[in-house]
């Protein structure tokens, strides 16, 4: 499977797309809004007066309502900011990148309306927003371009299928799994812990040239607690119960076993250590903080309070089913590819009724990272 060709988010505004059901990612962005101030009058208030010009990238941006929402709370802080210092609007140029595949026709339909309200709530008209398509484990901006860098729920995902694990490997080393399990042998984590160390190693060397000195990058991603990936912690059930659904499929005559023993997850949930480590092995940046905070899988439910019959459907559905939904509308693409489109519908169906069973027992959460960091001089 090429990743980087085949991995988006559901596309459109429909039922299963990654607009309607991102409620936990939404989450993750409210949970980092003051880390996200820090960074950004960092930025602002550490020139003697306001830049001129600011140049900001938000890297796997997807398309939906968050979009938007990163790049307006980083308007509402600049101007904020100087509304209080008499400085004037610096001229913002925003670039949102994600992978060729993603929904920039959905972004860019909901700019006019975006750049209206910005200009009636704050006056501002300089700021330019442009969508950059490519994927940021490579050069993607020129030199010095960029004083800050957002990415929020988009650096646990890997480059490509950890090497010895692709489809076409000649041995099937994680029999029955689709990430790193208990039943794993350690050829696998060692797979997917080098993965991981090469792309972000990358990410952040790419970076590097792009961002001036003293930028700044805040980066929050699904990782984990423990040390131990084995450790059942943070993603690890989501991929457990969705091998366990296809298993289900297989004894129903709708799945072969060797395409769950070929499919492995692009994916990789790191621990603050390693991230730390990463950094500084890489060099160019330094660690200000790496926080560590957990999110309930409840979160996928929708908070939206609205009697719209859309919502109104959606609020009927168990939590198990709602959860499913967000998982869908993230993995579909990658999962769709490598087992056909026509189990997709009762994949989800019994994946969301696994969920509802283990949500029964445990209360499940993810455990999401958020990595401040400066560029250094
Ligand atoms: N930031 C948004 C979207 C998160 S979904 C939010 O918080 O809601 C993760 C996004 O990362 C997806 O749109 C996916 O296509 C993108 N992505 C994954 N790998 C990428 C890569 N190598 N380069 C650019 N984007 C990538």
């Amino acid at each position: 499977m090429e990743v980087m060709q085949v991995l988006h988010m559901n596309n459109g505004e429909g039922e299963t797309s990654y607009a309607k059901n991102s409620n936990i990612q939404r989450k993750i962005i409210s949970e980092t809004n003051s880390s996200l101030k820090e960074a950004i009058l960092n930025i602002m208030c550490n020139n003697k007066e306001v830049p001129e010009g600011i140049g900001i990238a938000d890297l796997g941006c997807s398309s939906g309502p968050n979009t938007l929402m990163v790049v307006t709370e980083i308007i509402n802080i600049i101007y904020a900011t100087c509304r209080k210092s008499g400085s004037s609007f610096p001229e913002l140029r925003i670039s949102l990148n994600d992978l060729p595949g993603n929904d920039f026709n959905y972004i860019f339909r909901s700019l006019p309306a975006f750049f209206q309200k910005v200009k009636e709530e704050k006056g501002a008209e300089n700021c330019y927003v442009v969508g950059v398509p490519g994927s940021f484990y490579g050069r993607i901006f020129p030199r010095k371009s960029l004083h800050f860098v957002h990415s929020s729920s988009s650096l646990h995902w890997l480059s490509q299928v950890p090497v010895g694990l692709a489809t076409n490997a000649r041995t099937t080393l994680n029999k029955g799994k689709l990430y790193i399990s208990q039943t794993s042998p350690s050829d696998v984590i060692k797979a997917y812990v080098s993965q991981f160390q090469n792309d972000f190693s990358s990410f952040l060397r790419s970076r590097s040239p792009e961002m001036v000195p003293g930028g700044r990058m805040l980066l929050s991603l699904m990782g984990r607690s423990s040390i131990d990936p084995t450790i059942e912690d943070g993603c690890y059930y989501q991929w457990e119960l969705l091998a366990h659904a296809l298993s289900t499929l297989v004894s129903k005559g709708l799945v072969e076993d060797e395409k769950i023993d070929s499919f492995n997850a692009p994916y990789y949930a790191p621990c603050p250590e390693e991230l730390k480590i990463a950094v500084e092995k890489e060099g160019s940046f330094i660690v200000n903080r790496i926080e560590a905070f957990e999110i309930g899988w409840d979160a996928s439910v929708s908070s939206n309070s609205s009697t719209q019959c859309e919502d109104k459907k959606i609020l009927l559905l168990s939590m198990g089913q709602q959860v499913a939904k967000t998982i869908r509308a993230v993995v579909e693409s990658m999962v769709e590819n490598h087992f056909g489109n026509e189990i997709m519908d009762d994949l989800f169906s019994v994946y969301g009724d696994l969920v509802d069973d283990y949500l029964y027992k445990k209360r499940a959460v993810y455990v999401n990272l958020v990595v401040s960091l400066t560029r250094k001089d």
